[in-house]
């Protein structure tokens, strides 16, 4: 049978999401419960994934399933492409499986030429709605489909407007427009050196290409790269017929949420523009009313709409973000979907909606996508500074969080300033989506213009950034770098710092503080415990770092390195003397000194982990990279050791390696320098009899370590040290303390052979950052290089280092679980590294069947979070 590529609205349903994407199984939903959606159909996601196969081209099958519901389109709306009756007009929007918002293109309109437009202008007696589509329709389709800058465009109507003498789009009369629409067309030819296409079916397929062809562009690249979303999904297309809320004073647009995505509360929140289409709601061209007014202007149409929202939200069982048009005071829906939602409005509306008795627990665990969530973690500005703090000016709370930085104007600067090392606020007059990586690079936004759903304000909730936008009293100087409010005048470089949950915008420097896990925040995170069956560990060097992640729900320890120990200043004139000795007595002696300092340390971690495991991994890197660069250092160290400056270069120089991370590290350090494991070992034991004796109530059992391995035997070496000097240490103390020796897997050759080295370990942890690394072959430092042409050419789409390459990487795990478990029943298995926290990596972990991911401490709500999902998901 032939594949069907188009579907009516009247034919598709809400879970026809991947063929028909997220806004047209929508508008068939819409449909098929009985609101009024202007009617059209949708072209599969399979058409343009085809259309890529096809080298960049539409076939013949496709071309003529397209005209054929062209046909069909004209039959149901009684209009024709065309017509100087009654012509068809329609909107061609893109619409993938996952929503990105502003990341693809839209055309309205389509379907004038110069004849149709006049028959539009004489029928309708409103000659300037007429031209003003027509002029709207040239510059979409200049923009999208032939890709010229849409700012000539801007600069042309600026220029009439500044011509007329008016401020607003709506001044313009129908002459302005007709004049307008003609310089456009003017603009076209002479940049693309062809007439504007007049034949609708021609611009049709111009539109369809240039949708599918969005697909690919650079920004929503970017931002699938950031969501998760796989390039091979492709978008579908919409073609519907347009309903007009540009015809005069008893028309408009408007978006609307059914609760605020900003706090939750449930309320209808949203903006309207009454004359307009609408792209000017979004694009923030004029500033939109409160959707109250709505109800003043509109009774009516407000009346059915707020019945639509109940509609919709009981139907959908969440939270609706909807588009709608008025024409002639007729109520059209053209969009809903569920709506982006800040972290703390997420949090709020699942427990709502439980308590509503719409959603079950593992619903709303479900709803809350644990990216997210990293917002909630972040800090906010300290209680007090804040109460001293004048507010210099107000905008609207677009994004909550606090954000303090030096003043950037431009998204470049964003990016380059970052690089840096310095936090800046992006100041704007308004964002635009070329803008994304600017703002991602950003503490804060702040924009001049533009409400709740203006772009920039619609993107930072996305990536839970603070964000305060529509601070109309800012005197805005982007050419020259600095803007004024309330009479002071900021540069390039000043701080300031801004509230994204109030809106308010501060001179200069406010000191944040950290947030914690209280009311809704903790109610789902109970649900996601009650449902996960992975554990989730911390990687916690300090006991700061322990305290907290303890705090954030961690349940142990699973990477505690220990060389960051090494370089505080007391310490690493002692541990520079152990690798400048010239022989074992002399790098014992500097290593009696550490000892204690290291057994002080872990006691600290044994107490803030209060019985949970704690897994410490023995001195790892390189030790080049503690020897001095300075020669004030190396003096001080020669004089510390009573040899020459000279003597300490040699020392220095014969530690140079070619390829260090190939090098002399991990437990290649413990088979050289078996003194070193010696006093790392009795530094964790006698940590751990010491916390054990002082709480008898706790069950403390250290697991040791050992990294790199890649051999049985390299491992027992190892193991044998510890055991020997363990066992020691223990019966000379007199206690009875079990702790358990095990290994990092981050070689494949460890992977490889699993069974072997199971028979000696205890445990088995993932570092996936190495196993990533040597699995690539190639560095994480150096990877930045080449990845960009990498996700340019779609060999891959997204770094490896932060998402678990689930196919290469992951199926070495799989090998290693495998064949660990098959010697070895009693093997526990976690994973630590950047992909503990990685919630689909998270998701990978609970498959392979682990017993803990171990993350940053910030990132351990992420974790257990999606942990649950995993489990839910699976159970589903
Ligand atoms: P995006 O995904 O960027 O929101 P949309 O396809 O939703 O793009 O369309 C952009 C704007 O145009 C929206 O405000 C939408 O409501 C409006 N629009 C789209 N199609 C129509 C139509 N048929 N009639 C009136 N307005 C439309
Ligand atoms: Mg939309
Ligand atoms: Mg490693």
């Amino acid at each position: 049978m032939k594949k069907k590529y188009c579907y009516l609205f009247t034919e598709g349903n809400a879970n026809m999401r991947e063929l028909l994407g997220g806004k047209g199984a929508n508008l068939a939903e819409m449909t098929n419960i009985g609101l009024p959606v202007p009617q059209g159909f949708t072209i599969s996601t399979e058409a343009c994934t085809q259309y890529y196969e096809d080298g960049r081209k539409i076939n013949d099958d496709i071309m003529a399933e397209i005209m054929e519901y062209v046909a069909k389109m004209e039959e149901i709306t009684g209009k024709k492409f065309g017509d100087r009756e009654n012509p068809l007009l329609v909107s061609v929007r893109s619409g993938a499986r996952a929503s990105m918002p502003g990341m693809m293109d839209t055309i309205l309109n389509l379907g004038l030429n110069e004849d149709v437009v006049e028959v539009m202008a004489k029928k309708s007696g409103n000659p300037r709605w007429a031209w003003d589509c027509y002029r709207r329709f040239i510059q979409m389709y200049s923009d999208v489909v032939m890709e010229v800058g849409k700012k000539y465009f801007e600069q042309l109507i600026d220029a009439m407007k500044e011509k007329k003498g008016v401020t607003q789009d709506v001044e313009l009369s129908a002459d302005d427009l007709k004049e307008l629409a003609t310089q456009f067309k003017a603009e076209y030819k002479a940049k693309i050196g062809e007439d504007f296409p007049t034949d609708p079916k021609e611009q049709l397929i111009g539109a369809v290409k240039a949708v599918f062809r969005s697909w690919d562009n650079p920004r929503a690249n970017v931002y699938r790269r950031d969501n998760d979303i796989p390039y091979s999904w492709g978008t579908a297309v919409n073609v519907q017929m347009m309903a007009f809320g540009n015809m005069g004073d008893d028309c408009g647009t408007g978006v609307a949420f059914t609760r605020d995505p900003a706090t939750g509360e449930k309320k209808l929140m949203g903006e309207f523009l009454t004359n307009a289409q609408g792209e000017d709601v979004v694009a923030g061209v004029r500033t939109p009313m409160p959707i109250s007014q709505m109800a003043e202007k509109f009774p009516e149409a407000f009346k059915q709409f707020t019945s639509v929202c109940k509609i919709l939200e009981d139907h959908y069982r969440d939270m609706q973000d909807m588009e709608f048009t008025v024409e002639n005071q007729k109520l059209y829906m053209l969009q809903t979907r569920n709506g982006k939602r800040t972290a703390k409005a997420a949090l709020k509306i699942a427990c709502d909606l439980v308590d509503e008795g719409m959603i079950s627990e593992k619903d709303a665990v479900l709803m809350i996508d644990p990216r997210n969530l990293d917002t909630l973690l972040h800090p906010q500005f300290d209680a007090n500074a804040l109460k001293k703090a004048e507010v210099a000016g107000r905008g609207l709370g677009a994004s909550p969080g606090a954000a303090c930085g030096k003043i950037v104007f431009s998204a470049e600067d964003a990016k380059a300033w970052k690089a840096k090392g310095e936090k800046v606020v992006l100041v704007r007059l308004e964002t635009s989506p070329e803008d994304i990586e600017g703002m991602k690079a950003a503490e804060g936004i702040l924009t001049v213009r533009g409400g709740m759903t203006s772009h920039a304000a619609v993107v930072a909730r996305g990536m839970g950034k603070c964000c305060v936008s529509g601070c109309g009293d800012i005197n805005m100087d982007e050419d020259n770098k600095k803007f004024e409010l309330a009479g002071k005048t900021y540069r390039e470089g000043d701080y300031i710092s801004i509230d994204g949950s109030t809106g308010n915008i501060y001179d200069g420097i406010i000191p944040t503080s950290d947030a914690t896990i209280s009311g809704e925040f903790g109610r789902i995170m109970a649900w996601a415990d009650k449902y996960r069956v992975l554990k989730v560990r911390t990687n916690a060097d300090t006991p700061a770092d322990a305290k907290k992640a303890v705090e954030l729900g961690a349940e142990g320890i699973g990477l505690c390195r220990t060389e960051h120990m090494f370089f505080e200043a007391d310490r690493i004139a002692a541990f520079r003397e152990m690798i400048c000795a010239d022989n074992v007595e002399q790098r014992e002696a500097a290593l009696d000194k550490i000892l204690p300092m290291q057994q002080s340390d872990f006691e600290a971690l044994f107490e803030a982990m209060q019985g949970n495991p704690v897994t410490i991994r023995f001195l790892d890197p390189p030790l080049h990279e503690f020897v001095p660069t300075e020669e004030a250092e190396i003096e001080l160290l020669a004089n510390a050791q009573g040899k020459t400056v000279d003597d300490i270069r040699v020392i220095i120089a014969s530690l140079h390696e070619f390829n260090p991370m190939l090098g002399h590290r991990g437990c290649r350090l413990s088979v050289t320098y078996p003194e070193i494991a010696k006093m790392q070992t009795r530094a964790v034991i006698r940590a751990a009899i010491k916390v054990q004796n002082d709480h008898p109530e706790w069950k403390v059992v250290p697991e040791i370590e050992v990294p790199l391995v890649g051999e049985l035997r390299e491992f027992n070496t190892v193991k044998k040290i510890v055991v020997d000097t363990a066992d020691e240490e223990i019966r000379s103390a007199g206690i009875n303390l079990k702790y358990e020796v095990g290994t990092m897997i981050e070689i494949p050759r460890a992977c490889l052979t699993a069974d072997e080295i199971a028979k000696e370990a205890e445990f088995f942890c993932f570092g996936t950052n190495d196993l990533t690394q040597m699995t690539f072959g190639f560095s994480r430092d150096d990877a930045g290089k080449f990845l960009g042409a990498y996700y340019d050419a779609k060999i891959y789409e997204s770094d490896p280092f932060a998402k678990l390459d689930q196919i290469g990487v992951g199926r070495l795990m799989k090998m290693a679980c495998e064949l660990g478990k098959s010697t070895n029943k009693a093997l526990h298995i976690g994973i630590c590294g950047e992909h503990g926290g990685d919630p689909s990596s998270v998701e990978f972990c609970h498959k392979l069947g682990l017993e803990y991911v171990s993350c940053s401490p910030f990132r351990v709500p992420i974790a257990r979070l999606a942990a649950a999902q995993a489990a839910i998901k699976e159970s589903k």
